[in-house]
């Protein structure tokens, strides 16, 4: 651009200096050199109009042909036009292979803006969550899935957990939320369906459920039976040999009800008829029962409880999860242990702990407690006589409460189990005495 200034002065200065000489060769320099500018301005102003004639055309016509600086100016913005359309064709391509993508992909993504209004979706949403292209671009999102769930999952801060709902669409449809952050307050959400998955796991739900209904009929017949020989007089060989068909005939509709309540468990996610539970007595008669458990093994049992608190929840559901966990430290500390059972409330939540030190968990194996029949060691599990189901029930109770479990343990030093609550499932426990007061007050 210097260069083409330079080249303009040039130009005029080549323009004066002939009108300049002409001038003073036919004698009347003045007006010589007013009819030279006067003929260098036109000469731009046409250059001029040229220009701006070809910079209103169509984009990709040629730059008009031109000598000097004019020539240069337009080749320059020739060259830089050139390179914005090789850059747009190159953005243009990744648009549509973004766009292309994304249609290809069963998942539906959506884009919400910071004003949680919807900015862009791929085909795939308007499948599976209902979106039209014409009309909703704009909308609040939360005006097209309004699902009580997904508004609470939206209106969260962190989003590590999915959300599993139907469809707004159809209720055939189970779709899994996941939600992401991006660009300081716009969020990606991302809906799976997962309908196939969902009906497998019902049916194997079903099938486990069905199995072990149909288990107990013949078990109890076998169990009833046999309790009745055992009654009579019978020879010893037989004696040994049915006693121990009564013993893993116990096992097995152990076994059977515990697979009967987790199904129950898994068939809804959260319990409906909460109620105030009155852990502290419920915690008493587990530790009553654990201590007759116990009797053999002579344990010290040591018992903390809050007594403000009560827990909210499904009385029977909560007391299988606690006297598993206190029946567990019973079974897996040798003779003579010492068992703390602890309940108590701080501005996190409730808890409920089950110290033991006994026999304890390797690291290795914690993680994976949970799982149906996992044992960290299958000898000494089956000879404790558990079912293997007992920390999975644990988890699904706590779950279906908003809770969690944590252990603790390391191999041979013992281990401590603990529940947590959120505070929503607290309540603070209503006294006789605060009763009669109230009802005075009332009167
Ligand atoms: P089980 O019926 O075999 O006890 P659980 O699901 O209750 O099944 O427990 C799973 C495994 O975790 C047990 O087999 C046992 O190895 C281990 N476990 C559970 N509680 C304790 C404990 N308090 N101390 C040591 N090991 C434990």
């Amino acid at each position: 651009m210097q260069h083409n200034r330079y080249s303009m002065f040039g130009n005029l200065a080549l323009f004066a200096g002939i009108g300049l000489l002409v001038g003073l060769v036919i004698g009347y320099p003045a007006e010589s050199m007013v009819v030279s500018m006067t003929l260098w301005s036109t000469l731009q102003i046409k250059q001029f109009t040229r220009l701006s004639e070809w910079l209103h055309k169509e984009n990709d016509a040629e730059p008009p042909e031109c000598e000097g600086h004019w020539g240069e100016l337009f080749d320059e913005l020739s060259r830089q036009q050139k390179r914005y359309q090789s850059r747009e064709t190159f953005l243009r391509g990744v648009i549509s292979r973004f766009q292309q993508s994304s249609a290809a992909l069963n998942d539906a993504v959506v884009i919400v803006d910071v004003q949680n209004n919807l900015e862009w979706w791929n085909k795939a949403a308007e499948r599976l969550l209902g979106f039209k292209t014409s009309s909703d671009r704009g909308k609040p999102l939360m005006n097209l899935l309004r699902d009580p769930r997904f508004v609470r999952y939206y209106q969260r801060d962190s989003y590590q957990e999915p959300l599993q709902l139907p469809s707004p669409i159809s209720n055939d449809i189970e779709l899994l939320y996941q939600i992401s952050k991006f660009g300081g307050g716009s969020r990606l959400l991302v809906a799976r369906d997962i309908t196939q998955m969902v009906r497998l796991e019902q049916t194997r739900q079903d099938f486990v459920a069905n199995a072990s209904h149909e288990l107990r009929t013949p078990l109890t017949v076998i169990l009833g039976y046999l309790e009745t020989y055992l009654d009579q007089d019978m020879p010893r060989p037989l004696v040994r040999g049915m006693t121990q068909m009564q013993q893993q005939a116990k096992r097995m509709e152990n076994l059977v009800s515990d697979l009967l309540l987790l199904s129950r468990l898994e068939s809804s996610r959260q319990v409906v008829d909460e109620h105030p539970i009155q852990i502290q007595s419920q915690i008493q008669h587990i530790h009553e029962a654990a201590e007759e458990l116990a009797r053999d093994k002579n344990h010290s049992f040591e018992v903390k409880l809050d007594q403000q608190y009560d827990l909210l929840g499904q009385e029977r559901e909560l007391h299988s999860a606690f006297s598993n966990l206190v029946y567990n430290a019973v079974r897996y500390t040798p003779p003579g242990g010492l068992i703390k059972i602890r309940w108590w409330v701080d501005k996190e939540g409730g808890h409920f702990s089950v110290e033991d030190n006994g026999v304890g968990i390797d690291s290795v194996h914690i993680s994976r407690l949970t799982e149906r029949f996992y044992r960290v060691d299958e000898g000494r599990s089956s000879e404790s006589g558990g079912t293997g189901l007992g920390l999975a029930i644990v988890k699904h109770v706590l779950s279906r409460h908003g809770g969690h479990l944590t252990i603790k343990s390391s191999k041979g030093s013992g281990s401590t189990f603990a529940c947590h609550f959120p505070t929503e499932h607290l309540t603070q426990v209503i006294v006789q005495d605060d009763l009669d007061d109230d009802y005075q007050d009332a009167g």
